[in-house]
């Protein structure tokens, strides 16, 4: 089944996650500043979440409608297109990012424009459309404040839904003083580090873009495959412009986005906001259907996108990752995203949804460190509104990391080492009875019930983490002790 090709897009990362992780932790400031962010994320959501009182039920009507699309999604992608085409739109397939890529570049340049306007989009994220449409001379003005302050200061998306969170506010008005001139409208003079101050140049800056442009690119939150309707939800209404102000939309969404009906839209119009920004509705939702005589685009193209995607629902135990609708409430409560960031992670989705759904959809030997980018405490599981269990999903991903490496020979290393050691130990009841005498002479090498270093060869094993002193007894003496080996 082929995944997301290699050389195109932003799903790998230059380096692993642990290398990526040991740079990142070295930032105090980024550690600052994500764990003020996620601390007041994770309050406003626990506090409106706690408001529904049926919200468990919502969960499960949410993720048994994605269940549901997953198992007829070839019948309901044609559906879509179907009342897509019937309603003046264009319906575009792309198997893959540089086919998404290609379909874009070509619908903007047959407009003459050299320039569209974006509504923040993970999907065109995940292809690097923007780096496509730049390399065809065609410049992608982000319009969402984040995703402006990510693109000015010449950086990367770090979250789903906040990809400046690593950020903060200083750092901020130095990029829009440094930057904003050099491509539109500076900067005000005497812009302070106040967020209403910082929002008004925002605005001002984007005022040009959005009356220029005569193209517009968005990504979708969910498509209804009975009616042909697309649905973005945001924030700042910079998506309700490019929306509706341009000639030309082109919405680029990856396959799993649908819902069947209108009536199951609702359950997520209820799930997402309040999993996301901890709102209780979304400020600014905007549906539309195909195109309307004299009344917003009068071109409208939908690319469906895969990318790896049909590779994912290929595998009964990971395709669950595709009832996400990043909400991003998984990151919010993360341990480890709090203190990496999610620049670690390499890839546009980061935090414990990226663990999964990166190396399924380049396939497990390409994002092979992410699935152990994570304590498996089960936070995320418990804040996924649509009951994504990531970790066992995680705990299968390594799995198929381990088949994948010893597909290309014997695993390398002391962790094989050790493998092979226990597989012996525990194969014959004699050997395992003296693995277990001998271990409790690591009694000796123990202090407050910790081992803090073990010798060679398992010496890496310690320098990362501590082991428990075994017990005195173990459970085999305890039950012959006891029962006199009787069973
Ligand atoms: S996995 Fe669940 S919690 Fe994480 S972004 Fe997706 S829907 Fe939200």
């Amino acid at each position: 089944m082929p995944t997301a090709p290699r050389g195109v897009g932003n799903l790998r990362g230059e380096e692993g996650f642990p290398a990526a992780a040991r740079t990142a932790l070295a930032d105090p400031q980024l550690r600052r500043n994500l764990g003020h962010a996620t601390r007041t994320i994770r309050a406003k959501r626990a506090s409106v979440v706690a408001e529904v009182p049926d919200w468990q039920e919502l969960r499960a009507a949410g993720a048994a409608i994605k269940d549901d699309v997953l198992a007829r999604l070839p019948e309901l992608l044609v559906q879509l297109e179907e009342q897509v085409t019937a309603r003046g739109g264009t319906v575009h397939w792309a198997r893959d990012a540089a086919e998404a890529n290609a379909i874009v570049t070509r619908l903007v340049q047959a407009t003459g424009a050299d320039e569209v306007v974006k509504v923040k989009s993970m999907a065109t994220q995940e292809i690097g459309l923007n780096e496509a449409l730049e390399a065809a001379g065609i410049a992608a003005w982000e319009t969402d404040l984040a995703e402006l302050i990510v693109q000015l200061g010449h950086d990367k998306p770090s979250h789903i839904l906040v990809p400046a969170i690593h950020r903060n506010r200083a750092e901020i008005r130095e990029i829009f003083l440094r930057e904003m001139g050099k491509v539109g409208r500076p900067a005000p003079e005497g812009l302070t580090d106040e967020p209403r101050a910082l929002a008004e140049a925002a605005r001002l800056h984007l005022r040009r873009k959005f009356l220029s442009a005569r193209v517009a690119v968005s990504g979708a939150n969910f498509a209804v495959a009975d009616s042909g309707t697309l649905a973005v939800v945001e924030s700042e209404g910079n998506g309700r412009m490019c929306l509706t102000l341009p000639q030309t939309l082109i919405t680029v969404m990856g396959i799993e986005k649908l819902v069947p009906t209108w009536q199951d839209l609702e359950v997520f119009l209820q799930l997402l906001p309040r999993s996301s920004t901890g709102e209780r509705m979304n400020p600014y939702t905007s549906l539309w259907t195909g195109v309307t005589p004299g009344d917003g685009p009068q071109e409208f193209h939908l690319v469906l996108l895969d990318n790896g995607r049909t590779a994912t629902l290929a595998d009964p135990e990971g395709r669950a990752a595709l009832r996400c609708i990043r909400c991003s409430a998984c990151l919010n409560v993360c341990p480890v995203y709090e203190r990496t960031g999610g620049h670690a992670y390499g890839s546009v989705y980061p935090g414990p949804i990226g663990a999964v759904l990166s190396p399924q959809l380049t396939g497990v030997e390409d994002n092979a460190t992410l699935p152990y980018a994570s304590t498996l405490c089960g936070a995320c599981f418990d804040a996924c509104p649509v009951a994504i269990d990531i970790p066992t999903m995680l705990v299968h991903l390594r799995n198929r990391v381990t088949e994948a490496k010893e597909a290309h020979g014997p695993l390398p290393g002391a962790e094989a080492t050790a493998m092979r050691a226990a597989a012996f130990a525990m194969s014959d009841r004699r050997r395992w009875t003296l693995a277990l005498r001998s271990a409790k002479l690591g009694r000796l090498l123990g202090r407050d019930g910790r081992i803090a270093a073990v010798p060679p060869p398992l010496t890496r094993w310690t320098r990362t983490r501590d082991l428990p002193v075994p017990p005195p007894e173990s459970f085999r003496d305890w039950w012959v002790r006891e029962h006199g080996g009787r069973s």
